[in-house]
């Protein structure tokens, strides 16, 4: 007889190099004590935590991995699960009912777990199918990812995100009404939409969209109620506004200055550049995008990198988002995995790349004591790949198991299946 839902199990993974997800390298020959409750219970050289582990728990079983790396499990921080973009799949989604989207939406998400990304900032999502989907997951009813979601994403009346289930309002009471709906439906996080973007089909990325008194009735509602705000910017003059208005993060930023980057950095204001959604014409053919929407993603690419060059030049903190489904392939290995290893082409450090993808939104999220790194007491949200992704980052396309809180979701060598 199968169990009902699949749950952790007690176990230790010894011989490991590990990246705990805080510092700039790796160390060999660790070990890593899950608990039965998902949670991990001791880290530190191998023997060390093997004799721990027998001690206080004897017949634990250990896995002893031959040098294979363990980090985190990834976050990836800006997702749209219910994604569409112009084309045949927005033609069928169009006429999809709420109950189609639900199970395309859960679909993504366990693809999305299998890719190895353990935790997704939603950042627009139809009329609260993320909340539904997020309750799933932690009820055990389906697989996927933890979310932590913005909801809707608000836009002026036909303003950029309006045809992609964005929320239309207008005037700083409209704005702060539809903050609050959010709010009320379990939002974690505000998303609104400043300026115009890519995939608009009648403005352009530099369009502004937002009075200040519109932008700062969102900001001030969120912040009173303890949630963040990002914002899809673009042109540096409309995030500069942003963030004098108490902005805390910048999705995009295709057309970000020096000046513009040394302002986010001195006021602590976040970015997720998403650089492949400027250089990801493999993807979009595939996804029979429209010929106008492929060359605006790639003309948006030289000034996007430009944009991405300055953050790091003025050390603005990064959070890796994709922006395609976690899981899309993309030149033969995930979106996730090569939004990566742009942010080490761009002059990240391998080690810093992860940490944009684990520590680093753990922390924005407010959750830096549950997940993101592999320390004591956190989540056992892991991933393990052959090779060492803190010294070549594209380790990362060897990636062979997942675990989330210690539950096994894939494990393509049967590394942990074999184990006594
Ligand atoms: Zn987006």
């Amino acid at each position: 007889m199968l169990p009902p839902f699949r749950t952790a199990r007690e176990r230790v993974l010894a011989g490991a190099t590990l990246f705990t997800g805080t510092g700039d390298t790796s160390q060999h020959d660790q070990g890593l004590w899950i608990g039965s409750d998902g949670t991990i219970r001791a880290t530190g050289p191998s023997d060390d935590v093997v004799a721990q582990a027998h001690e206080r728990s004897p017949g634990t079983p250990v896995t002893d991995l031959g040098g294979q790396t363990v980090l985190p499990g990834l976050v990836n921080s800006h997702v749209h699960l219910g994604l569409t973009l112009p084309g045949p799949l927005a033609d069928a989604m169009g006429r999809a009912e709420p109950a189609d989207i639900a199970l395309l939406m859960a679909d993504s998400a366990r693809r999305t777990l299998h890719a190895g990304v353990t935790t997704v900032r939603l950042v627009g999502e139809p009329s609260f199918t993320d909340m539904a989907l997020r309750r799933a997951i932690d009820a055990g009813a389906a697989d996927g990812p933890t979310i932590y979601t913005a909801g809707q994403a608000l836009c002026c009346t036909g303003g950029h995100g309006h045809d992609l289930d964005g929320l239309e309002a207008d005037g700083a009471d409209g704005f702060r009404r539809a903050t609050r709906r959010q709010l009320r439906a379990g939002a974690d996080l505000i998303k609104v939409c400043v300026s115009g973007g890519i995939a608009s089909s009648h403005a352009t990325v530099d369009t502004p969209q937002l009075t200040d008194e519109e932008l700062g009735a969102v900001i001030s509602t969120a912040h009173q109620w303890n949630r963040k705000v990002t914002a899809h910017a673009g042109p540096a003059e409309t995030v500069a506004r942003a963030v004098e208005l108490g902005l805390d993060c910048v999705e995009h930023g295709y057309r970000l200055t020096r000046e513009v980057t040394d302002l986010m950095a001195a006021r602590g204001v976040w970015y997720v550049p998403t650089i492949s959604v400027s250089r990801c014409e493999d993807f979009l053919v595939r996804n029979n995008t429209p010929s106008w929407l492929i060359d605006r993603a790639l003309e948006a690419g030289p000034r996007h990198w430009e944009s991405l060059r300055h953050a790091l030049a003025s050390e603005v903190p990064l959070m890796a988002g994709s922006d395609m489904p976690p899981h899309a392939p993309f030149d033969e290995t995930t979106a996730t995995v090569r939004e990566l290893e742009f942010l080490v082409d761009a002059g990240l450090t391998p080690a810093r790349a992860l940490r944009s993808a684990t520590a680093d939104p753990a922390h924005w999220l407010g959750a830096a004591d549950t997940f993101g790194t592999l320390r004591t007491g956190r989540r056992a949200d892991l991933v393990i790949t052959r090779a060492d992704p803190s010294r070549d980052i594209t380790a990362l396309r060897g990636l062979h198991t997942v675990l989330k809180a210690g539950v096994v979701h894939r494990d393509d060598l049967g590394t942990l299946r074999h184990s006594p």
